[in-house]
């Protein structure tokens, strides 16, 4: 199995879980060419969109998706807010707390803490990739998960950064505050999962201005020990149960 970024970060995210059959398209949150680039115009090979909620760094191409005949899945609230008949037969509704299986791919849904009609995040079993977490857009998470063995998350910001830099954006810093996850809480949660068989820490939705690539990397690679990779535009990685 491999992860392709199509898109990662506040301007559009999109991530492509591929083997050679088939697909599975997390969010979609860019331009609907970048994603039919990284599927090679094959939308028969994706077998699913799942979208964590509306907003548009996520979901900006739910509409062309479906009308190209991919079936997304996604909080019934979330395909309301985006004014999307909720009966049209490729809108699968999910409940925050549910579970669905599309192809080979069997997910897992929950809630998350983002200021959204109906957020949540996904725990996705494929037997390639073994438990793969993709966590995003949150606060933090009120769960912990086992046996994972490939961990895609949110490092949105450094409360450090944050502090010194929007010390007089009283109102931004409360928003991201709320809705996003920084760095300090990505790792305490890392750390309270068992991260014994995980082959990847993948760090998604760093924020342009609030973040430090570098940085970020060292500081979840000193806490977890894991292979660290920041996620950045047409990144491919192999995502794997096994590591070799
Ligand atoms: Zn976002
Ligand atoms: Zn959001």
């Amino acid at each position: 199995m491999q992860l392709k970024v199509i898109g990662t970060g506040s301007k559009g995210n999109a991530y492509l879980l591929e083997n050679e059959e088939e697909a599975l398209l997390i969010e979609c949150g860019v331009n609907i060419r970048a994603i039919k680039q990284a599927i090679n115009f094959n939308f028969k090979k994706v077998n699913a969109c799942i979208v964590t909620h509306e907003h548009g760094d996520h979901a900006k191409s739910i509409k062309e998706l479906m009308a190209a005949g991919v079936k997304v899945y996604t909080g019934r609230k979330t395909f309301e807010t985006l004014k999307i008949e909720t009966n049209h037969h490729r809108a699968n509704s999910i409940f925050q707390n549910d579970d669905f299986k599309v192809g080979g791919f069997k997910v897992k849904s929950f809630d998350v803490k983002h200021d959204a009609a109906e957020p949540v995040g996904f725990l996705i079993n494929h037997q390639e990739s073994g438990n793969v977490l993709f966590l995003t857009d949150t606060m933090y998470c009120s769960y912990t998960f086992r046996n994972l063995n490939n961990i895609i998350i949110e490092a949105n910001y450094s409360r450090e950064i944050l502090r010194d830099k929007l010390a007089a954006m009283e109102f931004l810093k409360n928003r991201i505050l709320q809705s996003h996850m920084s760095l300090e809480t990505c790792i305490d949660f890392l750390k309270a999962n068992d991260l014994t068989a995980v082959n990847n820490v993948v760090l998604i939705h760093l924020s342009d201005s609030n973040s430090n690539e570098k940085q970020f990397k060292n500081e979840v690679f000193k806490a977890t020990g894991k292979n660290v990779t920041v996620a950045d535009n047409g990144l491919e990685i192999e995502f794997n149960k096994t590591p070799f």
